[in-house]
């Protein structure tokens, strides 16, 4: 089986409408896909009605921009309750922060001399539930003064770069108390990749743990050998489960195809298994995972 457990649709920053993406996951070989947008659960039932008209495997899940000592971390979500009021609470403060950013954010570039309007962004981000920085990079694209997202971030949105904005996000911990509450399973995304790999030491995913963190995202195109390697050891060491994803964009990130990293078998046999636990202790009526 070829399973991918982190992808974006339209619904955030990914291009392809839920159902599409599901459909070209098929296409692409793959017999399970995880549709993970980030801080919404919008995409879930389209895509899981295409799900079962070709007989797919779909997982619902989400990733949710958190924090920890101040650096931006990403939380994968699978199979959690959406309408567990602490964490659907949470998720709408996260989705304000991201439209109350937007006019700092074009303040900032207007001092570069750069005018897009809020009408601008919002017309180019439809139907996204998460409106982001991408979403902006994409006006900016429209308006010929950059030639992609990477150029985008690289001269203006990234952290340190003139364009750059703080949001709310999460507290890390928190939330993965939140979606082991929900009857979810929480799974670091990408924890080395370049911003977070300095604050998710060992000692941190140790704590997480006892939070009811489950697993780590060990394959992911963000992740270079040593870290995958080091990331490896640290779920041995830790018992946990180890998941590979494509982080698939669309045409947002093309260099990040769908399936481009998968999960093995028997890693995905346990975090269904770890779901299963988790919604029973927690009461709630979860999603449950469709399999092909
Ligand atoms: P936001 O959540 O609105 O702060 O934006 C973060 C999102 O931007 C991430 O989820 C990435 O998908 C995307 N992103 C971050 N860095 C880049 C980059 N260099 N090129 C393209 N997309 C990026
Ligand atoms: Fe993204
Ligand atoms: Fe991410
Ligand atoms: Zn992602």
């Amino acid at each position: 089986m070829r399973i991918d457990l982190h992808a974006h649709s339209d619904r955030s920053d990914g291009t392809d409408p839920p159902g599409e993406l599901v459909a070209k996951a098929a296409r692409a070989g793959l017999d399970v896909v995880a549709l993970t947008d980030h801080d919404t659960s919008i995409g879930w039932d389209e895509a899981a009605g295409v799900a079962g008209e070709l007989g797919m495997g779909f997982v619902p899940g989400m990733e949710i921009s958190c924090s920890d000592s101040g650096a931006a971390v990403h939380l994968l979500a699978y199979l959690p309750d959406p309408a567990y009021q602490p964490l659907a609470e949470e998720l709408r403060t996260i989705l304000d922060g991201r439209v109350r950013r937007l006019p700092a954010t074009l303040d900032r570039l207007r001092e570069l001399g750069i005018d897009i309007t809020a009408e601008d962004v919002r017309r180019g981000s439809r139907p996204a539930e998460a409106m982001g920085r991408p979403h902006i990079a994409d006006a900016l694209i429209a308006k010929g003064v950059v030639a992609n997202r990477e150029e985008a971030f690289d001269r203006y949105l990234s952290i340190g770069r003139p364009a750059y904005v703080e949001r709310y996000a999460a507290d890390l911990t928190e939330m993965v108390r939140r979606v082991t509450e929900s009857g979810g399973v929480p799974v670091l995304a990408h924890p080395w990749a370049r911003h977070s790999r300095r604050i998710l030491t060992r000692e941190t995913i140790e704590r997480l743990v006892d939070a009811g963190l489950a697993g780590l995202e060990v394959d992911h195109p963000d992740h270079d050998p040593g870290a995958r390697a080091g990331l490896r050891d640290v779920v041995t060491e830790l018992d946990l489960v180890m998941t590979g994803s494509g982080d698939y964009h669309g045409e947002g990130k093309q260099q990040f195809p769908l399936g481009g990293e998968v999960t093995a078998e028997a890693e995905f046999a346990r975090l269904t298994a770890r779901a299963a636990s988790n919604a029973a202790a927690s009461g709630r009526r979860t999603p449950v995972p469709m399999l092909p």
